[in-house]
């Protein structure tokens, strides 16, 4: 084996050399390494000196414990460096700083003295000679390795480095970089010391540099990440400070409002009784509210959130009374007459006054405007001691507008339905949905699928807003919808609902609606109590003829109001004693220009004008159709504002009459040449198809030149044989005929049983007669000299006279007189009826 070594060179080995000791506590001193050290023990000292002078040459070796002030031989490490002594200055302490520069390995073999100082027998430690690709590459790797662990630590010079990269011994290079490495255990610098070979100890170095590169890896990790942490922190701090800062100076001491705020929330919450599921959502809806700033967006709305949740009324009701006869009085308090209806609510008050809870169909009024649907459902909310509340669902057609939006959009609030219960401040009050028929739905979702949810008492428990985000119980709130017509409500909701219909009133009924009701509300509205006024029956009269045209009463109120503070700003100037008196003709004085001309204005019977009937939003009304002939090429043409249907029946009305011309005795041809225009003149919405016997009539009378009796109204759909099909709305139909003063009404015959629902007072004023066919409403509204020849012989008709029903008989004597007759049966085991029959 090669053994390189500088000062050895004979085959023998290394000569043993005597040189005096120097114990080093914490350092071990590697060859080729300068190093600066304090003595202060006499035993070094005085090693020193011995070295001094002598070759300057001085053993350096690690205590095995550095704590060991006088340590003995046996205490120090068996191998050590022979170092040169560069520089030695005494200190004024006596103490001694010395440089030295490690020169060589070195195994301390015995110690030949031990005072003043030690003097050791020592022997060069001779190390293998290496060479090849192997140490090569290792040394490069070396290199590299300590090239990155230099940039990682910043505490190595760069000049280091360019020292290193200098060397080109194995030994050599293991020693400086070792003698760089700060954090090396001592330990293991002695265990390096005591390695000679080169290549073991590139190699250990290796494995120190990679773990220390780890280590400063991490480090540097965890600096940046403080460090950044840190700027975020202090930026925060700094940007808050100076926010403080300019608050402050805007004069808000925000901040502690802010405090006293989710005090005060967090107090409400405690005393506020929410459902569970409400009580955590706030709770933790406060917490994150404690973490954002006040004025910031974010907090706005958690802070409303939570208003709203503390603001509706989870547990909160209104104390429920189950007098029935004290609900009667109210009732009867509030609205004239509605007999039925009263009944059917004080029914449904029953139910649920045995049962103490809210049961059965949702109740549904059904009527035209201004008959009463609201004022009823405010008096069930008097009789029964509850809230009232109502929305208005008329153009609603957002979902979102009964539920809500999520508060994930901007300015969301609750739907209409928690807004009302918030507002009523119970959760059980009477909830009017108004007009439901006036829904509609489009692509932003159907709202009459939120509404099923809310109706049905099964559902209603956990109703869900979407702002809210929580259930909440309707299970208590009393909802009562009202309609115009039934038409429009969606058939789901209709199931859900139980329907009550309340028709017009009369002219009767008006009249004491108004003198007990209207008038005196109205007094007290104007403050006119004390007043001694008297509104004089024709004067209301006059109000309901010229001034409104409805089936409700809601325009008499109205111009009684206005009737009212005309009144009162005449009292104010002339005094509270003077008695005011209002007849009929005053009216005119302080309501203006009558309005509405009464449809009986006509003196003589017309040609081709004819009065049908018709029922639209607001009850029933008279419908003028006037017919005319023109030159042209046999066409028929409606025209006014027509409702889808009109045309197809004016067309089947043309048909028919066309298939009767002979009959009419009118020439073959007569339609070749002329058109037949039918005009509707009012501006009135017509609906449905029951114009068939008006236009028909009016057809006729054109093309024949026969006037049409001015007293007499129709209604009735016709077939292209002339049968007369019933129609709906008779009730409403029939007041209007009444209202307008027309004595005659000429109906379908099997229309007979809707006149079960007509008031008595109004079946007694008319003349009611019920037809099958076209032939009999010619003949009944035509002014004819002969009407057998044109229609031939009269039929058998029923006519309702002061409110009786009376058989006018006709040629036909074999059909039954009465329509309620049976049918024939066909006797029991007769067997199938023959073909014959
Ligand atoms: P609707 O809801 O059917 O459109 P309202 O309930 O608003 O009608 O009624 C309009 C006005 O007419 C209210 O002032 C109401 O008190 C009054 N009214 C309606 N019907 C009656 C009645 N039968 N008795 C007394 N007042 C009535």
């Amino acid at each position: 084996m090669l053994f390189k070594n500088s000062n050895a060179t004979d085959e023998a080995g290394p000569e043993i050399v005597v040189l005096p000791l120097l114990p080093l506590r914490d350092i071990v001193v590697f060859p080729g390494m300068i190093s600066q050290l304090f003595v202060g023990r006499e035993r070094s000292i005085a090693a020193l000196e011995e070295a001094m002078a002598g070759s300057k040459e001085i053993l350096l070796a690690a205590q095995r414990n550095a704590k060991t002030n006088d340590p003995t031989f046996e205490e120090i490490h068996g191998v050590g460096t022979v170092g040169d002594i560069r520089q030695l200055i005494r200190l004024p302490d006596g103490t001694v700083k010395v440089l030295v520069e490690g020169k060589r390995r070195a195994h301390l073999l015995d110690a030949v003295q031990t005072t003043p100082c030690f003097l050791v027998e020592s022997r060069t430690l001779l190390e293998p000679e290496v060479a090849g690709v192997t140490i090569e590459a290792l040394m490069r790797s070396v290199h590299g390795t300590f090239e990155t662990y230099v940039k990682l630590n910043k505490k190595i010079a760069p000049e280091v480095l360019t020292t290193v990269q200098s060397i080109e011994d194995a030994s050599r290079l293991a020693d400086v970089i070792l003698a760089n490495l700060p954090t090396v255990k001592l330990a293991d610098r002695q265990a390096l010391l005591e390695t000679a070979d080169a290549v073991a100890r590139l190699e250990k170095l290796m494995e120190l540099m990679q773990g220390e590169i780890e280590i400063l890896q991490v480090e540097k990790k965890i600096r940046t990440r403080v460090k950044r942490q840190m700027e975020r922190t202090q930026k925060e701090y700094y940007l808050n400070e100076q926010m403080q800062a300019i608050q402050k100076e805007l004069g808000g001491g925000e901040r502690d409002e802010f405090k006293n705020e989710l005090q005060e929330l967090t107090e409400q919450v405690k005393n506020k009784r929410l459902s569970k599921e409400a009580e955590a959502k706030i709770k933790k809806e406060l917490k994150k509210l404690k973490m954002m700033h006040p004025t910031s967006a974010e907090a706005t709305v958690v802070r409303n959130y939570i208003d709203w949740i503390l603001e509706l009324p989870w547990f909160d009701k209104s104390e429920e009374r189950f007098d029935l006869e004290e609900a009667e009085r109210i009732l009867d308090e509030d609205h004239y007459g509605l007999r039925k209806i009263k009944e059917r609510i004080l029914e449904h008050l029953a139910v649920q006054a045995l049962t103490k809870q809210l049961r059965g169909p949702v109740l549904c009024f059904v009527g035209p405007p201004g008959v009463g649907k609201t004022s009823l459902a405010k008096s069930i909310a008097r009789a029964t001691g509850r809230k009232f509340v109502r929305i208005a669902l008329g153009g609603v057609r957002d979902e979102a507008e009964i539920r809500g939006h999520r508060r994930t959009y901007i300015g969301a609030l609750p739907g209409k339905l928690i807004q009302s219960l918030k507002k009523a401040g119970t959760n059980n009050p009477v909830f009017l949905l108004d007009e439901i028929d006036k829904m509609s739905s489009d692509f932003r979702g159907d709202p009459a699928s939120a509404l099923l949810e809310v109706l049905d008492r099964e559902q209603n428990h956990a109703f869900s807003d979407h702002y809210l985000d929580l259930d909440y119980d309707l299970s208590d709130v009393m909802f009562i919808t009202t309609a115009n017509s039934l038409g429009g409500i969606p058939v789901p909701l209709q199931d859900r609902m139980e329907v009550i219909e309340l028709g017009g009133y009369t002219e009767f009924e008006k009249l004491n609606i108004a003198a007990n009701y209207l008038i005196p509300k109205n007094r007290k509205e104007c403050g006119l109590e004390e007043v001694p006024l008297t509104i004089s029956e024709s004067a209301i009269r006059t109000i309901v003829h010229h001034y409104t045209r409805e089936s409700g009463v809601r325009s008499l109120d109205r111009e009684l109001a206005s009737v009212c503070r005309k009144v009162a700003r005449q009292v104010v100037k002339d005094g509270k004693g003077k008695p005011v008196e209002v007849g009929a003709k005053q009216i005119p004085k302080l309501l203006g220009v009558p309005r509405y001309r009464l449809t009986k204005k006509e003196e003589v019977d017309e040609v081709g004008l004819v009065k049908g009937l018709a029922v639209t939003s607001v009850g029933g009304e008279i419908l003028e159709a006037e017919a005319t002939v023109v030159p042209g090429k046999g066409k028929v043409i409606i025209t006014g504002r027509l409702e889808k249907g009109m045309e197809e029946s004016g067309q089947a009305a043309m048909s028919f009459v066309r298939s009767r011309l002979k009959q009419l005795r009118l020439a073959e041809d007569h339609c070749q040449n002329v058109d037949i225009h039918v005009h509707f003149p009012d501006f009135v919405k017509k609906d449905g198809p029951s114009a068939g016997v008006t236009m028909a009539t009016a057809i006729v009378s054109a093309l024949m030149r026969v006037p049409v009796r001015r007293h007499v109204a129709m209604t009735g759909e016709i077939t292209l044989r002339g049968r007369v099909l019933p129609i709906g709305g008779l009730k409403e139909k029939l007041l209007a005929a009444h209202r307008a003063g027309l004595d005659t009404v000429i109906i379908p015959k099997e229309n007979r049983k809707d006149l079960r629902d007509v008031p008595r007072r109004v079946l007694k004023l008319l003349r009611i007669v019920l037809v099958d066919h076209v032939d009999e409403v010619l003949r009944e509204a035509l002014v004819l000299d002969e009407p057998e020849s044109y229609l031939g012989p009269a039929r058998t008709l029923i006519e309702f006279r002061d409110g009786e029903p009376f058989v006018r008989e006709g040629a036909d004597v074999t059909t039954p007189s009465d329509d309620s007759v049976a049918p024939p049966r066909v006797p029991s085991g007769a067997g199938q009826p023959s073909a014959s029959t």
